[in-house]
């Protein structure tokens, strides 16, 4: 086994063991994508290893991690994947950046999105598009896509992304790897440049359950600097290795309806039978309402994006088309510094938030936003977890021209936990036409532990990995 294929765990636990020192792990991650980020193009800017220090052997997590490219890394370009911001450099260090700093993780590099995190391939990324490392010819999913094919790839253990409507999860499920969308105000959003304040959450992709609440350990806590975070001590750790014999599941029948390819329905439910298997209970139920999710997330969250995205106007941040005048400047920068799928969101949500469309859109949204809310919490009376196939279809080949509203519609079964705030996890349930697939959990606001039970229950015995190999993509054989 190669050094790049541990977990984060087992990479400290050879650290401890003096089987290789932090040096070793920096150099092998950094000789990996040095080779293969050609092919990939997982970072917005290949790491040079000079810049990248090494961490002290002591520390809690010594080693290296990549960073979706619209969190903020002190001294580093921020570049959200957008033209407007390409020279804009971070002048703070995101909240989650200082706790992983403090910890003694070492930043490595900056990965591809969508350009502000709108998208669900990295095709809207203003600058290239990240290959999937387990087949060149097709996205990695997004928008943290750079994120997940680096983690794939291994080119780095782990790596950060942000959430607003699946971005994590996506991915993850393209990549094969796991991906976590913490509980809504559990991890700080400070750093991160918002695209929907309600609905932004960060999270880690990793390769096992154990790695995501190792890190989310780390990444949880209350910040002075975001009001939504909340005081909720938790440790993600202490039960996930307890029995999940017992626990109650539910299947959204609408989750798992015919528009989903029929090789993820079948390996979704391969995956409820290993949890039968555990003598966990599934049981399928009705939840018409959960139709209008990708609707009103589709209504708030570009209402949202538009009047967040207001701030980028050629005075303050990054790039300035100089003209004349002070609105043709603003004009301009904002014209040549968006691309398409931003301007799309931005017109969509200027639109429902304008005086006249705001009470039939955006206010009416919000209304069926708290409704599914209010079902959503009587289904967690009865049920311990939502499970659901991640991704509808296995990853689109980048060479196809899929309209923005087919890739909308990608969004259908991840939506719901943003909306809500749920803890929400994708992690490999097994192959689609031979690309990953992930297994979709959701949990009640703020029993993010029970979610990593579950996933690690389901991960013991679900036979995808033989002592603790990783599935890994081989993008040096493509
Ligand atoms: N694909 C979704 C969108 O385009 C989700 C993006 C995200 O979670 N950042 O809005």
């Amino acid at each position: 086994m190669e050094l790049w294929q541990n977990t984060v765990e087992s990479l400290i636990r050879g650290v401890r063991d003096n089987h290789w020192t932090p040096f070793d792990i920096v150099k092998a991650f950094y000789e990996r994508t040095r080779i293969l980020d050609q092919k990939i193009r997982a970072f917005i800017r290949v790491p040079n290893f000079s810049q990248v220090s090494i961490p002290d052997p002591d520390a809690v997590l010594p080693l290296p991690y990549a960073v979706k490219d619209n969190i903020m890394v002190k001294g580093y370009q921020t570049t959200c994947g957008s033209r407007l911001l390409w020279n804009y450099k971070a002048v703070y260090d995101a909240t989650v950046i200082k706790r992983l700093k403090a910890n003694g993780a070492v930043f490595f590099g900056k990965t591809n999105l969508d350009e502000f995190a709108m998208g669900s391939s990295t095709k809207y990324s203003a600058f290239f598009t990240t290959k999937n490392p387990w087949d060149l010819s097709r996205i990695p999913g997004g928008s943290s896509g750079g994120s997940a094919a680096a983690v794939a790839a291994g080119f780095v253990p782990f790596a950060l992304g942000s959430d607003t409507g699946g971005s994590n999860r996506l991915p993850a499920s393209h990549c094969g790897i796991v991906g976590y969308k913490p509980s809504y105000g559990l991890v700080s959003r400070y750093g991160l440049v918002a695209f929907g304040s309600s609905l932004d959450q960060i999270g880690p992709l990793c390769r096992s359950v154990r790695d995501a609440a190792y890190i989310g350990n780390i990444l949880i806590g209350r910040d002075k600097k975001d009001a939504t975070t909340v005081d909720y001590p938790t440790d993600l750790m202490a039960r996930i290795e307890n029995p999940i014999a017992g626990l109650r599941c539910a299947v959204i029948k609408q989750s798992v309806s015919e528009e989903i390819d029929p090789h993820i329905r079948f390996a979704f439910w391969e995956a409820v039978k290993v949890l039968r298997n555990n003598r966990c209970i599934v049981e399928e139920i009705d939840f018409p309402e959960e139709r209008y999710a990708i609707a009103v997330y589709y209504i708030l969250s570009p209402g949202e994006a538009s009047s967040n995205l207001a701030r980028f106007d050629g005075v303050r941040y990054g790039l300035r088309i100089p003209e004349a005048s002070l609105t043709e400047m603003m004009t301009e920068t904002r014209n040549y510094g968006f691309g398409e799928e931003v301007k799309r969101r931005i017109l969509l949500g200027t639109f429902v938030l304008s005086d006249a469309r705001y009470d039939a859109y955006y206010q009416k949204a919000l209304k069926v936003r708290r409704l599914i809310a209010i079902k959503v919490q009587k289904i967690f009376k009865d049920y311990d977890v939502l499970l659901s196939p991640t991704a509808l279809y296995p990853p689109f080949p980048i060479e196809e021209n899929t309209d923005p509203l087919s890739f909308y519609l990608t969004d259908k079964n991840t939506v719901l936990a943003n909306l809500v705030g749920l803890p929400a996890l994708s992690m490999p349930m097994g192959f689609a036409k031979g690309m990953p697939c992930g297994l979709h959990l959701q949990c009640r606001p703020f029993s993010d532990s029970l979610l990593l039970n579950i996933a690690r229950g389901y991960e013991k015995s679900a036979g995808l990995y033989e002592d603790e190999h990783y599935p890994f993509a081989q993008p040096e054989a493509r």
